[in-house]
């Protein structure tokens, strides 16, 4: 079978390339003269396969694009309070080269507009570099995002520095207010080798894809940032991203995205894909025109909006069963699927409401693939509280997929690979609390709900 993911990415370029509505960027003179008819779209999914369609290989400057990722790499290497005193995360509903500041503050209100993103420059790296080197860990932190080596465009830069003059103010002004505290002029020069760093359709959609990843290149396997930066990041984007036109994309999109006057487009799925598109005339926003009707052709297609509300977790439960009699009945529950919060809370009244009085208890998660933190909390509570009422608990799990199964005091788990090692105890590997009841051993954070009910005896 042929993959149909490139037969469609190809019928929708056909559906929106007749449409030569908006301008390439006029104040940037090598903008200006871009190929208008370029066209292209690219996947780039979570474990790292590439779809692309039209001229996914043809390079251009990433311009605004390398702001998300300059905010990333600043608040990687500065972390992220020192970076909050600089930089606001309020959406602006103004222009990218609006010269505004927070009135009281100073401080931009965002990274995605100039004024957050020439300060988001001055903080990626340490305190002590120089212009220079500043830029060098710019270009390689985006290198880093796209998974090979990136290079700046010096014409596009040289091009855009002779009409610098908006950014230069807004440098002034961060000046001013001692927001930055280097040479504006530097800072000015600096940020446009940044913008001008060239990437094709495909680089943008694997940069994407590292961020719709927690931050993990799917290529390299390198965690470029990490999970915190990433989740910072893609909130400023689905907030901010699209300026002042951003409320707009949230509700008909739904896409956490970034613009770049050069035509580029991204957008970042968590946990699914990362998705690039190029076409350089742009809108009165400064965002592409095709960019735009490909991610809503995308959205509407394909339920990719992140509020979209995905089913509920009625289903983890898949079944409930008591197997054998008196001394050797055991109550076998089987889940199923990703659980979360609420995918846990549905198996904690499972086990409230069938009030089991066999003397064992089967946890049975091989048809599982995740468990995240504060379900695993509460699941290894219900194992607590099961001990605690006198049942032998196990936990079938083959791929291991509950993380430090130690439920903690008072509570015992038997786990074992397959459901016949349950029904035949001798041979689990049982991993028990070390503690008596009434001594809270659990650090905090890992805690389990309610600690106290049970064991203040
Ligand atoms: N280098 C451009 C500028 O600062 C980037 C703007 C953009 O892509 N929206 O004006």
């Amino acid at each position: 079978m042929r993959s149909m993911i490139p037969d469609y990415l190809d019928e929708v370029l056909a559906g929106v390339r007749a449409d030569a509505s908006g301008q390439t960027a006029s104040y940037i003179p090598e903008l200006a003269a871009a190929d208008p008819e370029r066209l292209a779209a690219a996947f780039a999914t979570a474990d790292g396969e590439v779809y692309g369609s039209g001229d996914v290989d043809v390079e251009f400057t990433i311009q605004s694009i390398s702001k998300p990722f300059a905010y990333a790499l600043a608040l990687s290497d500065r972390g992220v309070e020192p970076v909050l005193a600089k930089i606001g995360v309020e959406p602006s509903g103004e222009a990218f080269n609006e010269i505004s500041l927070e009135s009281d503050t100073g401080r931009p209100r965002n990274p995605m507009i100039n004024a957050g993103a020439l300060t988001a420059h001055t903080l990626a790296g340490g305190a002590r570099l120089d212009a220079g080197e500043r830029v060098e860990r710019v270009v390689e932190g985006l290198s880093a995002f796209a998974g090979r080596p990136l290079e700046i465009d010096e014409a596009v830069w040289a091009s855009e520095m002779a009409h610098a003059h908006r950014n230069l103010a807004i440098a002034h002004m961060l000046r001013s207010h001692a927001i930055i505290t280097e040479d504006p002029m530097g800072v000015v020069d600096g940020y446009t080798r940044q913008c001008s760093v060239l990437v094709t359709t495909r680089d943008l959609a694997m940069m994407a894809a590292t961020l719709a990843n927690g931050g993990v290149n799917p290529l390299t396997n390198e965690q470029v940032v990490d999970a915190a930066v990433v989740r910072q990041v893609l909130s400023v984007m689905a907030t901010c991203g699209m300026y002042d036109a951003a409320g707009d994309w949230a509700t008909r999109v739904g896409i956490p995205a970034k613009s770049g006057v050069a035509g580029g487009l991204i957008g970042a799925l968590p946990g699914q894909v990362g998705i690039a598109t190029f076409s350089p005339r742009l809108d009165v926003h400064g965002n592409s025109v095709r960019g735009v009707s490909l991610f809503e052709r995308f959205t509407s297609d394909m339920g990719m909006h992140v509020m979209e509300v995905p089913p509920p977790a009625r289903a983890v439960v898949r079944s409930n069963k008591v197997r054998g009699e008196g001394d050797a009945a055991t109550r076998i529950l089987r889940l199923q699927g990703g659980i979360r919060f609420a995918g846990a809370e549905r198996v904690v009244r499972e086990v409230v409401d069938s009030a089991p009085t066999e003397p064992r208890v089967v946890l049975d998660v091989s048809l599982v693939h995740s468990i995240d933190d504060v379900a695993r909390r509460i699941l290894l509570e219900v194992v607590r509280r099961l001990t605690l009422d006198g049942h032998d608990v196990y936990l079938v799990d083959p791929e291991r997929v509950m993380p430090d199964p130690d439920p903690g005091d008072g509570g015992r788990l038997t786990v074992v690979d397959d459901l016949q090692h349950a029904l035949q105890p001798e041979r689990g590997s049982a991993v028990s609390a070390q503690h008596v009841l009434g001594e809270s051993q659990i650090p905090s954070g890992q805690s389990a709900v309610d600690h106290d009910r049970g064991t203040s005896g």
